[in-house]
């Protein structure tokens, strides 16, 4: 099997967050691959603004909402390692800017959190499993156990 190259890691920001990151951190290191981190926005209502589904960190605006999201990814990618290049804001549906990132940005392994779901929301479907169904790349779906 040819080494991972480029790995994704998804981030909702729960409490399991550093849990799975560092399973995409450690993934990174072993096989020597670049990694990013995208986070959707999917729960924030954004106003009139020029920047389309992807949100440069780079650049102010006065939606204060915006700067804290912004804020947020920035630590993250700082605590683990991850260029600046590397780090997605974008707006959207996450298990859908998810795969899309991952295509344009010729990501090979996607991570992301998942709670195991069954019954009722597993006929819904969560995000991680809309992403193990949708991605054209391979994908850790990292259990995640709730207490
Ligand atoms: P869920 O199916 O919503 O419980 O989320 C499972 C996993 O999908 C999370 O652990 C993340 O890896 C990813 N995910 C969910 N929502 C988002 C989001 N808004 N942005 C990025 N990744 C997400």
């Amino acid at each position: 099997m040819s080494h991972y190259q480029h790995i994704l890691l998804a981030v909702d920001y729960s409490p399991h967050t550093d849990y799975v990151a560092n399973k995409a951190k450690s993934l990174a290191d072993t096989y020597q691959a670049q990694l990013s981190i995208i986070h959707v926005l999917d729960n924030i209502p954004m106003p009139d603004t020029n920047y389309g589904a992807v949100i440069p960190l780079n650049e102010n605006s006065d939606y204060d909402l915006l700067e804290i999201e912004k804020t947020k990814l920035m630590e993250l990618g700082k605590r683990f390692a991850v260029d600046d290049d590397n780090q997605w804001l974008v707006w959207g549906v996450p298990k859908e800017e998810i795969c899309s990132c991952a295509t344009q940005q010729q990501v090979d392994l996607i991570v992301v959190g998942s709670h195991g779901r069954h019954g009722l929301a597993l006929l819904l479907g969560s995000t991680a499993n809309s992403v193990l169904h949708h991605a054209h790349c391979d994908v850790l779906a990292v259990r995640l156990l709730d207490n």
